[in-house]
């Protein structure tokens, strides 16, 4: 069976042109073709002689997860559904803005960790993203927003903010943050690649050790008994263990704060205690904090937040000498934004049975 050469971390580009026995060079070759210029086959690889090419197309492919839809909201946010075999699909989301372009990056089909507020926790978990579909979206992405092989690229900066956990997928999604930041790939810098991770803190110390990008925390409580319910991982590492992973993380981190999203929840973590609980909690760490208001879904079972309330919770924090901004809404009107993705998960999990969240769809209906 043909390899696919958009599963391959960049020391597997090496290992296989050694195997077919060409000299290393080819592997950087081949890498900026498949990754910097977006080739889709061998055809295009100009340099590379034609027999070589012949003998490719024979033991190699270039294989990226097919596109199911592809749409762009009123405000040129563009989203992708991604076909990934056995019933799943992902959701890809670029973001452009005036003077940069961010691609929202998908990392598992579904997510295990069941954050209440959140759609792709309440779909349940089918599986880990290969290197191939995590790359493969910028891959996609690339080519689809038009970039020939000349162009400027749209694409500025990486989010890993899509679908799933990132650090519960760490090998494969460091592989593809390691394209990502490759010359002869994608050329980002570290501080343009953002890996967002609801707290599993002993993976933030493997990351920070293996692959340091600008990291993001999502907080969303200023204190472990509301952290326990609306996300759940805390009840393993709790906000001590996990304020202490941030701040070793900053010691080797592009970027010398962590950003703490929270999400805008109408009354569950929205007032004037909780924000004075989050200054006091946030105050010796080195941080800027992006609330973001509330996505709903259906059945969710939350509200977001009034612009009132927001702009109180804000001013409090300003006050206390906080960084704090308030993220826009983009693309809403096609389900493209954060925590609406939900693309197509076979639950292996069976969250949907599980009594609480039941109990909570009923109360909500
Ligand atoms: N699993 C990772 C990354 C994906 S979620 C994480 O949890 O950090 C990206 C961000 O969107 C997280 O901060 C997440 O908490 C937030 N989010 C999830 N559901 C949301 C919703 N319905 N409205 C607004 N933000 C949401
Ligand atoms: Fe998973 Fe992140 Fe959603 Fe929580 S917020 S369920 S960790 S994707």
């Amino acid at each position: 069976m043909a390899v696919n050469l958009l599963e391959f971390a960049k020391n597997e580009f090496v290992q296989f042109a050694s195997e077919i026995g060409e000299k290393p060079f080819r592997a950087r070759q081949l890498m900026r073709w498949v990754h910097g210029s977006g080739a889709a086959d061998f055809d295009v690889m100009t340099d590379i002689s034609k027999p070589l090419r012949e003998r490719l197309k024979e033991i190699a492919e270039i294989s990226a997860p097919g596109t199911v839809r592809d749409t762009t909201a009123a405000d040129g946010t563009r989203k992708w559904l991604l076909d990934v075999g056995t019933g799943n699909a992902i959701e890809t989301v670029f973001i452009p803005e005036r003077n940069r372009g961010t691609l929202c990056v998908s990392s598992q089909a579904g997510c295990a960790l069941a954050c209440t507020f959140c759609s792709t926790g309440r779909q349940g978990f089918n599986r880990n993203l290969r290197v191939a579909e995590i790359i493969g979206q910028l891959w996609i992405a690339n080519r689809d927003l038009g970039r020939g092989l000349t162009a400027d690229r749209p694409i500025t900066n990486v989010v890993m903010m899509g679908m799933g956990e990132p650090l519960a997928n760490f090998d494969n999604v460091v592989a593809a943050m390691q394209l990502m930041l490759d010359d002869d790939a994608y050329g980002l810098s570290r501080r343009r690649v953002t890996l967002s991770t609801s707290g599993l803190v002993p993976a933030i110390d493997r990351l920070r050790d293996t692959c340091p990008v600008a990291l993001a925390v999502s907080l969303h409580a200023p204190n472990d008994e509301l952290r326990n319910e609306l996300v759940p991982i805390n009840k393993k590492y709790p906000l001590s263990e996990l304020l202490a992973a941030c701040m070793r993380y900053i010691e080797k981190a592009p970027r010398d704060f962590v950003t703490f999203e929270y999400v805008m929840l109408d009354g569950i973590n929205d007032t004037q205690i909780h924000a004075r609980q989050l200054v006091e909690l946030l105050q010796s760490v080195p941080c800027k904090i992006n609330l973001i208001p509330f996505n709903p879904f259906p059945q969710s079972g939350y509200q977001r937040s009034g612009a009132d309330a927001i702009a109180r919770f804000r001013n409090e924090l300003m006050a206390a000498g906080m960084t704090v901004t308030v993220r826009k809404t983009r693309g809403d009107d096609i389900d493209a934004a954060c925590g609406q993705l939900a693309g197509q998960v076979q639950d292996r999990t069976r969250r949907r049975e599980r009594p609480h969240l039941a109990k909570l769809a009923m109360t909500t209906s």
